[in-house]
């Protein structure tokens, strides 16, 4: 809104020349020069309207509660509402394996939804939130895990990396602003984001460096923890809405963060040795049945959330994370099948990048087992195989939509010759 218009606000009085809707009725009605009137309400269709149109850029300004624009995120219902085998079968479509870690995870969110639904139903007894930890190597997924959970469910989606943030006072992010990039996701719609996911990453990189408590205040661990745990558990929390660090002159929105969903993600790199530490002690502990035989295999597979306290957690901050799961390392199958199988794999993605200039792609079978063998050599994981594909692919891309030709086969030869000019 120009400054110009702006000044024909105040006067109330005579009714929209659009809708017809009297001043009393709308909350703010401008009066043009010549006596016609516009209301707020259809200001703000119209504005809506430039922007499906792509005229002008999504909202990025503050929208108060209970603001009356549209948002792009409905309210929930239970037609919502999916069952976790359901929520699973999605999740199978875009995550390869980890199949622990999918059963975990539906059932989280399939209770925090019901949770969200059944608010104020339920006079005894309060259910509590169902936040996640995902423990497992990098690349195996766990960000492409949470950020499936929130396409399903068309709930604002944010991502923060634990290691940026700071206990307040210190240099680096307020812990609030893993908020502030909730909202923005959210394009400021309050009720939204209140009930979004935020996925925090690299959880373990707080964790207190050794066993004993600090004396002193730890500035990149301990702190951060504890100023989490109110946000996790539900507070309301007053947000910059651009993030960063709070001034005393800024604005803040008002955030409500019970009905948020944080699943935390973290590699725990040497969790393992706690965990084995762990069964061995109770190997020979008083009570335990020793013919329980333990696959060591996949240690990984008997985490505890005492793990976590070993590993540097702090109780409280884990008592607020009550699902525990973990993803397994990828072998050689599951980085092939991620290639082709899920449905935005990688290899479709090119086909459809080239088919976009009608090319006609594709890629030699030994060519993606080449691929696979070069991420495990490069001990990449899947993160491997999408660069080892852009070094295959760039000069195809670069040259392909210039040319007359409208196929082009990826040869075994092509992709060993394009890796070696790499290496
Ligand atoms: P993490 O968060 O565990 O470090 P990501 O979820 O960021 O790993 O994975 C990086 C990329 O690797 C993803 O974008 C995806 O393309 C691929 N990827 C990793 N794990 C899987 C998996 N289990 N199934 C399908 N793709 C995967």
């Amino acid at each position: 809104m120009t400054q110009k218009s702006r000044k024909t606000t105040d006067h109330k009085g005579g009714s929209c020349s659009f809708c017809g809707a009297s001043a009393e009725e709308v909350p703010l009605m401008f009066n043009g020069a010549d006596g016609s009137s516009i209301c707020s309400s259809c200001v703000e269709h119209g504005y809506e309207l430039l922007m499906e149109h792509g005229i002008v850029a999504e909202a990025n300004h503050t929208k108060s509660r209970g603001g009356k624009m549209a948002s792009k995120f409905k309210p929930l219902t239970k037609d919502d509402l999916m069952r976790p085998d359901r929520i699973k079968s999605f999740l199978d479509d875009y995550v390869i394996g980890q199949d622990a870690a999918k059963r975990y995870m539906s059932v989280a969110v399939y209770n925090h939804y019901k949770r969200l639904l059944a608010k104020g139903k339920t006079e005894d007894v309060e259910l509590d939130k169902s936040n996640i930890v995902l423990v497992g190597p990098t690349g195996t997924g766990k960000t492409l895990m949470a950020r499936t959970i929130a396409r399903l469910l068309h709930v604002p989606f944010s991502i923060v990396d634990a290691t940026a943030l700071t206990q307040a006072g210190y240099v680096g992010e307020d812990v609030e602003s893993i908020l502030s990039r909730l909202l923005q996701a959210a394009d400021y719609d309050v009720e939204a984001a209140e009930r979004g996911i935020i996925f925090i990453d690299e959880i373990d990189k707080i964790a207190r460096k050794g066993d004993n408590p600090s004396i002193t205040r730890d500035v990149s661990g301990e702190g951060v923890q504890q100023a989490l745990l109110k946000i996790l558990e539900g507070t309301v929390v007053n947000v910059p809405p651009q993030g960063g660090r709070k001034h005393p002159d800024q604005k803040y929105i008002q955030v409500d963060t019970s009905n948020i969903l944080f699943i935390c993600g973290g590699a725990f790199d040497g969790i393992e040795k706690k965990i084995a530490m762990r069964l061995n002690t109770n190997a020979i502990g008083y009570g335990v049945q020793t013919t329980k035989r333990i696959n060591e295999q996949n240690i990984m597979g008997y985490i505890q959330p005492q793990d976590l306290r070993s590993f540097g957690l702090i109780p409280e901050l884990i008592g607020r994370l009550p699902v525990l799961t973990y993803m397994e390392p990828l072998e050689r199958e599951a980085l092939r099948s991620i290639l082709t199988e899920p449905k935005n794999s990688i290899i479709r993605q090119y086909e459809t990048l080239m088919a976009l200039d009608d090319i006609k792609l594709t890629f030699d079978s030994e060519v993606l087992d080449y691929i696979v063998d070069k991420a495990i050599e490069f001990k990449l994981g899947a993160r491997g195989l999408r660069s080892i594909c852009e070094a295959i692919m760039m000069d195809v891309m670069f040259d392909m939509p210039e040319g007359e030709e409208k196929e082009f086969r990826v040869t075994l030869d092509y992709a060993k010759s394009k890796i070696d000019k790499e290496a």
